[in-house]
């Protein structure tokens, strides 16, 4: 078997997040809209990973457990072979400026909310918009577990948000997203043993970085909405030009797998440009590209990748 591994990570981000991010008002969703998580989209990427017998990981928001029917749904998921990690309670994407004590506690809030309601105990955490600090990896550490998963070192990504930023602030619709400091422009784009005072360089941390995709270079984003909505020669190129990596960590969002037909409010739709391309599209070009994933590299979830990992890189 190949020693070259692949993860699929879903983030069960609610639409409510989307609101947010491009300064909305969270009244515009209906019932249909808020429910897109459980209703739609899990089962729709349950299809699809039994479909090319993949395993995969799903980062879940706790605070949405408030709604009784995502737990049954993370429990049904947790059966087929998703490993369930924690996203946050709160989803505060301001949250890597917390203070340490703040950051624990809201970690350790998901962490015991996550655990008691599906029954899995997380081992791995994801930054609310993909922001560390030295404070919230201290806080990741505290709960003991194996891996981190926010460090995205995408230069058009972060050069792409603080545009939308500035320009949401000049037509005074404030975005609630916060702009990750450039230093993760320098951090490594392969799975790392992190410092704790610096999460972007490498050190000697008690748990794995574990980067998600850009491709050497020029270190272009290689996730769920880039392979759903860009033309598809370029998405086809980007994959390559990942091959020789050791862990290719591919990150979707639950979004990944709507269109705009599964009611998402026009306001929304327009500024996520992706709800545009169909769902049968969306699912067709992932189902490839998860397959290929497992034609040279064996796809295993994030907590496998760490442990796998985390002897090879002392080495
Ligand atoms: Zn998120």
């Amino acid at each position: 078997m190949s020693s070259r591994l692949a993860s699929i990570s879903v983030d069960l981000d609610s639409l409510g997040h989307y609101c947010r991010i491009q300064g909305l008002p969270e009244s515009l969703l209906d019932e249909r809209a808020r429910s897109l998580v459980w209703a739609t989209a899990i089962p729709r990427y349950l299809e699809l990973f039994s479909m090319v017998g993949a395993p995969a990981t799903f980062f879940v928001i706790a605070s949405e457990l408030a709604d009784p029917r995502l737990a049954p749904a993370l429990q049904t998921a947790a059966r087929a072979g998703v490993e369930l990690a924690n996203h946050s309670f709160s989803h505060d994407y301001a949250l890597s400026r917390r203070s340490r004590v703040e950051i624990e506690a809201d970690l350790r809030q998901a962490h015991d909310a996550i655990t008691s309601q599906t029954g899995v105990a997380p081992v791995g955490f994801r930054a609310p918009g993909y922001t560390l600090s030295s404070a919230m990896l201290q806080a990741v550490a505290a709960l003991g577990y194996t891996y981190d998963s926010s460090t995205f070192p995408a230069a058009p990504y972060w050069l792409a948000k603080a545009t939308v930023m500035k320009a949401l602030s000049v037509l005074g619709r404030p975005s609630r997203a916060i702009l990750d400091s450039p230093n993760v422009l320098l951090a490594p784009r392969v799975p790392y043993r992190p410092s704790l005072e610096a999460p972007y360089r490498r050190g000697d941390g008690p748990l794995l970085e574990l980067p998600m995709a850009v491709t050497p270079l020029a270190r272009v984003p290689f996730i769920g909405t880039f392979a759903t909505s860009m033309p598809w020669p370029l998405v086809e190129a980007t994959f390559r030009r990942l091959r020789h990596d050791r862990h290719l960590n591919f990150e979707l969002h639950a979004i990944d797998v709507l269109d705009a037909t599964d009611g998402i409010p026009e306001a929304l739709a327009r500024q996520q440009r992706d709800v545009g391309v169909p769902v049968r599209e969306k699912l067709k070009r992932l189902r490839r590209l998860f397959t290929w994933m497992g034609d040279d590299r064996e796809r295993v979830t994030l907590a496998d990748a760490a442990q796998r990992l985390s002897g090879r890189l002392d080495g």
